[in-house]
């Protein structure tokens, strides 16, 4: 990205401009429909038929209807009114700390906003499980099977509500949680979860909004990480589908949707699905394909991982978890919370680098990068990291040789001693940006 001055940024956050800022292919695939005709979604248009059946071709055969609407909170907003309508169910089950979107009805089943509130209160339809966090959650590594304890507390939450009379239409998670600090669930824990609610007669939504559309490397949809047996009654999904664009699409199967249409009451969306949005949503999905986005997200993401990994080696700030970058502070896993690591994120942001950092605590550091982002873009984030680092920890006084014992040919790590608090340390000077962000030439100017 540029700003005003032209000057670069380093961006590792915008996961809306997925295939990269203004992607040539995207702009023109835009304007060119545009020349030609943009309308209202009541007149049928081949773009749409041909983007649903290109996104179908993504996932699991038996989700097979489209329904395109123009945010993720539309489309999560509808995930749950075809949920309500399927089971003839009230009752949602979200996870602690998660976000599913701003509108009222999705604001109730999103602790990381309700809790913000003063005085707000849980609305007697909404459930709060566990969030399946094996690093700092009730359940963690050590514990012989977390996917089926953190499984358990949603059957004990189905159980407690059932003894109130209360009937569960569905579950809603993210794949991995985002805004909830980068959970990333224990396989198997989403097909128990699914198992438990589809024996109360509710139904699973994925929330894929933000880390959906290959952005895991490995798959397609983060919700495959958890293997091939498990395929939720509902995808939801948006931010990065219209590379900017704001357009979102729900999934579902084929029971579902015609349930809801047998309600009689029609459902039209004005915007969604039109032909400029479609021709969008396919010239996205080409470049994925063409420039191999998903491999690059793999080799990068694992890169980076790797990298970060030996930043958790070096460093006693950053938490020992299973993902490598928390600002965990001394001693405990929960550690320094908003004040710092965002303090820092602004030292980073001076050095022309944006990046983010997120959870309950806003300790955990969050990479979301349009997915052209390259090895050297990866080592020049990590390396003003570590400077960063390195800085404080030495104005905190800790000491990675002290926090790093060995046992048993392991690395394992000690907890440091010194709960110094907030504390403003020196920044090394800024380094040049080498970093190279192909179609990026975005006009900045609230930065
Ligand atoms: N779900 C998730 C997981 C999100 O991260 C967001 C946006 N941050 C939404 C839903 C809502 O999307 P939108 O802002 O496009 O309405």
């Amino acid at each position: 990205m540029y700003n005003e001055k032209d000057e670069k940024y380093l961006d590792c956050i915008n996961n809306v401009a997925h295939v990269g800022h203004c992607h040539p292919d995207v702009v023109e695939a835009g304007s060119k429909q545009m020349e030609l005709l943009n309308t209202n979604s009541r007149f049928l248009h081949d773009n749409l038929v041909l983007y649903a059946q290109r996104l179908q071709a993504t996932l699991p055969e038996k989700l097979s209807v489209c329904y395109f609407v123009n945010s993720g909170s539309e489309a999560n907003d509808l995930a749950l009114r075809l949920a309500w309508q399927y089971t003839g169910h009230k009752d949602i089950i979200t996870l602690e700390n998660a976000y599913h979107g701003h509108v009222s009805s999705l604001i109730d089943i999103s602790p990381y906003k309700f809790h913000q509130m003063a005085g707000a209160e849980q609305n007697q339809h909404v459930h709060v499980a566990l969030s399946p966090d094996i690093y700092r959650g009730k359940y963690c590594e050590d514990h012989p099977d977390p996917a089926t304890a953190y499984a358990e507390n949603v059957k004990d939450i189905i159980e407690q509500a059932h003894k109130k009379g209360r009937k569960i239409a569905a579950f809603i998670a993210e794949s991995l949680q985002s805004c909830g600090g980068q959970v990333i669930p224990p396989v198997g824990y989403f097909q128990k979860v699914a198992q438990h609610v589809r024996n109360a007669g509710g139904i699973f939504i994925a929330d894929e909004v933000q880390v959906g559309f290959g952005r895991v490397g490995t798959h397609f949809w983060g919700f495959q990480l958890q293997g091939e047996d498990f395929v939720p009654d509902i995808v939801t999904m948006g931010k990065p589908i219209g590379n900017g664009h704001p357009m979102s699409c729900v999934i579902t199967t084929r029971e579902v949707a015609e349930r809801f249409m047998s309600s009689g009451m029609e459902y039209f969306n004005t915007f969604g699905g039109n032909p400029v949005s479609c021709a969008i949503g396919l010239a996205v999905l080409d470049v994925i394909e063409k420039e191999d986005l998903q491999g690059n997200a793999l080799h990068v993401g694992g890169y980076l991982t790797q990298l970060l990994d030996d930043l958790k080696k070096k460093h006693p700030l950053v938490g020992d978890g299973p993902w490598p970058v928390c600002w965990v502070g001394p001693g405990k896993k929960t550690g320094i919370r908003g004040h710092l690591p965002l303090q820092k994120l602004r030292i980073l942001k001076e050095q022309r680098i944006l990046l983010s950092a997120d959870g309950p605590h806003r300790n955990v550091l969050k990479f979301k990068p349009p997915m052209c982002f390259s090895r050297e873009d990866a080592e020049l984030v990590v390396e003003k990291i570590d400077q960063i680092l390195t800085d404080l920890e030495k104005t905190l006084g800790l000491q990675m040789s002290e926090a790093v014992i060995s046992e048993n040919g392991h690395t394992k790590r000690k907890e440091p001693s010194d709960e110094n608090g907030l504390v403003h340390p020196s920044v090394g000077s800024g380094h040049k940006h080498t970093g190279t962000l192909p179609h990026n030439k975005k006009k900045l100017k609230t930065l």
